[in-house]
């Protein structure tokens, strides 16, 4: 798994692609989500990496780095900082700001999903 993250370099960033030459097979990597700590294809998930002492998310997954990967949804971002799942998986001990990341979500329709339960829960 390092080797493969490690081999970002000078090359992969001309050739974005073959970034993904280093998975094996058809099969797509597999990463383990920082916040529900359910596996998921990469694809699905977002990366978020540190910068100057700050989350920010890289939905390409091209930044250098350590990273996590997150379910691109609130629910996870919160599991994971609830458990502070970020500095393990990045290997800080500071705080770490997740601003950039949670604008960097999904739009969430929640709103609209909790007035529907609101209608529904009058029994
Ligand atoms: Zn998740």
């Amino acid at each position: 798994m390092r080797s493969c993250d490690g081999a970002l370099s000078e090359e992969a960033a001309l050739r974005p692609d073959s970034a993904q030459r280093c998975v094996r097979g058809k099969m797509e990597a597999v990463r383990t989500c920082v916040g529900c700590r359910s596996r998921a294809p990469r694809s699905s998930l977002l990366r978020v990496v540190l910068r100057n002492s700050e989350l920010v998310a890289d939905p390409s997954a091209t930044l250098p780095g350590r990273g996590a990967w997150l379910h691109p949804v609130d629910e996870c971002l919160d599991l994971a900082l609830q458990r502070r799942a970020f500095g393990r998986a990045l290997k800080v001990q500071e705080a770490l700001d997740p601003t950039a990341v949670r604008a960097a979500l999904r739009p969430r329709t929640a709103p609209r999903e909790q007035a529907e339960e609101a209608v529904t829960s009058h029994e």
